[in-house]
């Protein structure tokens, strides 16, 4: 798609962010750039109308950017899975590991139903450990996964093995 090179460009790569030796793919120079913003939201939303896409589950903090165009677009609703501590009322929690230590992701109880059919977005992936375990929340709560979609992968990472064979749709690759 000819969208996708203006996308990848839009994207700003922070050496040592955010420490030494990684390369930080900084999305915020993208939403600084309205048509690679407008372009990114509609390949998700070209992709996904008409597929029964019942909610759309964003991930802190850049899911919470990319999901609700998405989700207002599609007819679907939002969900936001926080870090821990965050949402006020009854939650179920997902722990993962990280490169040192762990980390969790919550979910309200009641934000999805059996049956609803979601799809999970978030800005990139890496090991995978975070869409891994918010689609261990909403499977537990009883919802379909659909898809996940990212805007970035990091294909050396093999984030996607982590998946399960779950499909995951990705506008830029980066190395
Ligand atoms: P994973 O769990 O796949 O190893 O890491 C993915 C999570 O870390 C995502 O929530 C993503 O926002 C964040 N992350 C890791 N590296 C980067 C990066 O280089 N740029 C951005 N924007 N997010 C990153």
């Amino acid at each position: 798609d000819p969208r996708i090179g203006g996308i990848a460009a839009s994207i700003r790569v922070v050496p040592d962010f955010p420490k030494k030796g990684i390369m930080f793919q900084d999305i915020t120079t993208l939403l600084l750039d309205p048509k690679a913003f407008k372009n990114t939201v509609d390949l998700f939303v070209e992709r996904y109308i008409g597929k029964d896409v019942s909610v759309v589950a964003g991930i802190e903090a850049r899911g919470f950017i990319f999901g609700p165009p998405i989700a207002l677009a599609i007819g679907a609703k939002f969900i936001p899975l926080r870090k821990p501590r965050k949402l006020p009322g009854e939650v179920i929690s997902e722990k993962y590991v990280l490169e040192y230590g762990t980390d969790c992701l919550e979910m309200h109880v009641g934000a999805v139903q059996p049956g609803d059919r979601a799809l999970v977005v978030d800005d990139l992936i890496a090991t995978g450990g975070t869409l891994c375990a918010a689609m261990n929340l909403l499977e537990r709560a009883g919802a379909e996964v659909v898809e996940c979609a990212c805007v970035i992968e990091l294909p050396e990472l093999k984030g996607r093995e982590k998946l399960n064979g779950k499909p995951l749709y990705v506008l830029v690759e980066s190395r």
